[in-house]
């Protein structure tokens, strides 16, 4: 039988590759570049994520290189004050199941490559750019931007935020620039301002601008990401920036803020962008995963995690449904669709009324949140890091219509 094909390399791809291996499945990635790899430092993890590495047979690789942080932080960047911090420590390793963590995104990825390449039902290659599919009652053939013609039971299009496969899939054109720029730098932690070397994943929310800060590969830097809400028009990553750039849309924040972002070094600069979420993410025998499928801005810290569970569910759905792979595509999407969905449009919700309001908008944010004590953050909580199972009409499946 022919395998099933995956385009593109990343968490999403690599992690749908273990999934549907573990469960019976030949695969093949596909991947555009000419190595396998991960750019950008850290990425903070949910409980969710640590249940899906279980799932997937890695939770032991992951959670050796993790990060416990014990408190994630919120700190106003005007005043310099804490507004308020979640503990994360045993009610909420114990209520959730899983710790919350920091890694590096290289080390992540490459837990998960490691494990495809130990798994024999798993071929990787890479300068495999896919550029189209067909696909018939018996199979899909993915095109590649080389000409090669290649055979598969299905197609998963994990390529990322401009995928190839969602352009034939859904068609719905270039993502949405959100006009919000963030800027990444790497601090060694001798250099991070000793009083703010804390074992937290720290945001600092200030008008139209935030910084967050964590501690990253067992202490040794700090991961420093920060973001301006300068309606940028255009799509950017990973673009080289003086740091004269990154400091222009701090001045007005407070002097502890500021001293932070002059430890950075190595500024590199991306244009967020995300997608309004659509229902349908299948066509027949292809489907979407990750940010191909509903790609979200980072205020949730949540899209790898929310690549991660689809893998998850996806290897489920093809394990009881491989009779019917187009079926088992579709129960997939039903079953993830209402989830993403609110993690991509809460993203937004929250860099608006959390991350970067001022003023009076600021002030009702800051009462709001400190109104809550930690079990009530907990609650607040338990949709998104109790896993897809948890109870929430977000975690339930919707019925979409076969094609
Ligand atoms: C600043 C920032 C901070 C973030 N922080 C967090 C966080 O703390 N926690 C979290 O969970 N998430 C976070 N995210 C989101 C997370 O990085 C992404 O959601 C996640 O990496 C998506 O993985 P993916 O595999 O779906 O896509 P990608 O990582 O984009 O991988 C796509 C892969 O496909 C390849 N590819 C592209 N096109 C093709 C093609 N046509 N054919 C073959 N291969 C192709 C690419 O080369 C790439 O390897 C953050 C994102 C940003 C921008």
């Amino acid at each position: 039988m022919d395998p099933l094909l995956i385009a593109g390399g990343g968490i999403g791809g690599l992690a749908a590759a273990l999934g549907l291996a573990r469960n019976g499945s030949r695969v093949t990635v596909l991947e555009r570049a000419s190595a396998l790899g991960e750019i950008g430092a850290g990425i903070q993890l949910g409980p969710n994520a640590f249940r899906a590495f279980d799932a997937l047979g890695v939770g032991d690789a992951a959670r050796r290189m993790a990060v416990y942080i014990d408190r994630l932080r919120l700190m106003d960047a005007v005043s310099g004050e804490e507004i308020v911090h979640i503990p994360l420590d045993a009610p909420f390793r114990e209520r959730f199941g899983n710790p919350y963590a920091v890694v590096h995104r290289g080390d992540l990825h490459g837990v998960l490559l490691q494990a495809c390449r130990d798994d024999p039902a798993i071929a990787l290659r890479v300068k495999s750019e896919v550029v189209s599919y067909e696909q018939d009652a018996n199979g899909v053939t993915a095109t590649l931007s080389s000409g090669e013609r290649l055979q598969g039971v299905a197609l998963v299009g994990a390529d990322g935020l401009w995928s190839k496969v969602r352009a034939q899939v859904v068609g719905d054109g270039a993502p949405r620039v959100s006009g919000h720029t963030t800027y990444r730098s790497v601090i060694p932690t001798e250099r991070m301002p000793e009083a703010l070397r804390w074992n937290a994943a720290t945001l600092w929310a200030g008008p139209k601008c935030h910084v967050v800060h964590y501690p990253l590969s067992g202490w040794k830097v700090f991961n420093l990401v920060v973001t301006c809400h300068n309606d940028a028009p255009e799509p950017l990553a990973g673009k080289p920036v003086s740091a004269e750039e990154v400091h222009a849309g701090f001045r007005h924040t407070h002097e502890r803020v500021q001293s932070i972002i002059r430890h950075g070094s190595d500024w590199k600069a991306w244009v967020l962008c995300d997608r309004e979420p659509v229902l349908r993410w299948t066509d027949g025998r292809v489907a979407l995963l990750g940010d191909a499928a509903h790609p979200m801005l980072q205020y949730f810290a949540q899209g790898a995690c929310m690549a991660l569970e689809d893998a998850v569910c996806l290897a489920n759905a093809v394990a009881v449904g491989r009779d019917d792979i187009a079926g088992a595509l579709l129960s997939y999407n039903e079953q993830r669709v209402l989830r993403t969905t609110r993690v991509q449009l809460q993203s937004r919700e929250i860099g608006q009324h959390i991350y970067h309001p001022a003023g009076a908008h600021a002030a009702l944010r800051d009462s709001l949140m400190r109104a809550k004590d930690a079990n009530a953050w907990l609650d607040t909580l338990e949709w998104l890091y109790g896993g897809p199972q948890a109870e929430s009409p977000a975690n339930a499946r919707v019925k979409i219509a076969r094609a």
